[in-house]
């Protein structure tokens, strides 16, 4: 059996391939795993579990549909879908996990994280983060109607688009001496993340030990997965049929 792990989606109408390939990936390999996990910016926005967009809901009742195929699924919140919360659980079947955590997989301890929160050198996104990760900045949020919050999210993102020049923003990658310090932290020697889009296997010395830190890719033009078996780990990208 394998468990696998995606991140990095950015569901969203505008790019009805992904939501495609995700659905084949759920309908096909998804179904004999022992296990998948999805770490983060699966959507590529959320303003709250009560928005009704046919395509997220498309989304979700797929999903569900694995967990009810007896898969667990887990989810952990990226930086677009940090919203995501217990009622999109339970539509969806989903545990949501904490960021970071330590799971055994396959015998092996491993740090899961999306990744954001290491990216130290970006001062300007970190300030951001911790505002919108505030419980009570979020609950602020969903008190505001529906509306409100989707055209908030729309002109954030028109703001981040007219700084940056192009659709996709400008993503830091991560720190080392931050990667060190966690892993130190959580006493491990892997990591599984995404976030950076920059999908790689890198293999480092930890205070004297082997150290391996695998980043998941983004889907914008390919799939990427990590396949995790008896025999280790493998990531890959899955061309668009
Ligand atoms: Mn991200």
């Amino acid at each position: 059996m394998t468990t696998l792990f995606i991140s990095d989606l950015h569901l969203e109408a505008a790019r009805p391939e992904i939501a495609e390939q995700f659905d084949e990936f759920l309908a096909g390999e998804a179904r004999g795993a022992d296990a998948l996990y999805i770490l983060g910016d699966l959507f590529e926005s959320w303003v709250g579990d009560d928005d009704p967009n046919p395509h997220y809901a498309e989304a979700k009742a797929r999903i569900r549909a694995v967990a009810e195929a007896r898969v667990p699924v887990y989810f952990m919140h990226g930086n677009r879908d940090f919203m995501i919360g217990e009622r999109f659980a339970a539509e969806t079947g989903v545990t949501i996990l904490d960021d970071p955590v330590v799971h055994d997989i396959h015998g092996s301890r491993v740090l899961l994280s999306h990744g954001d929160a290491y990216c130290t050198d970006d001062h300007e996104y970190q300030a951001v983060r911790r505002m919108t990760r505030d419980p009570a900045w979020q609950a602020m949020m969903l008190e505001k109607p529906l509306a409100e919050r989707l055209a908030f999210a729309a002109s954030a993102r028109a703001d981040s688009m007219a700084r940056g020049g192009t659709l996709d923003e400008v993503i830091s990658d991560v720190n080392a001496g931050a990667i060190d310090a966690v892993m130190r932290e959580h006493d491990v020697t892997l990591m599984l993340h995404g976030h950076t889009h920059r999908p790689d296997v890198h293999r480092f010395d930890l205070d004297g030990r082997p150290a391996t830190r695998i980043v998941l890719g983004d889907w914008y033009e390919q799939g990427s997965v990590v396949r995790w078996g008896a025999a280790g780990f493998e990531l890959s990208s899955m061309p668009r049929a």
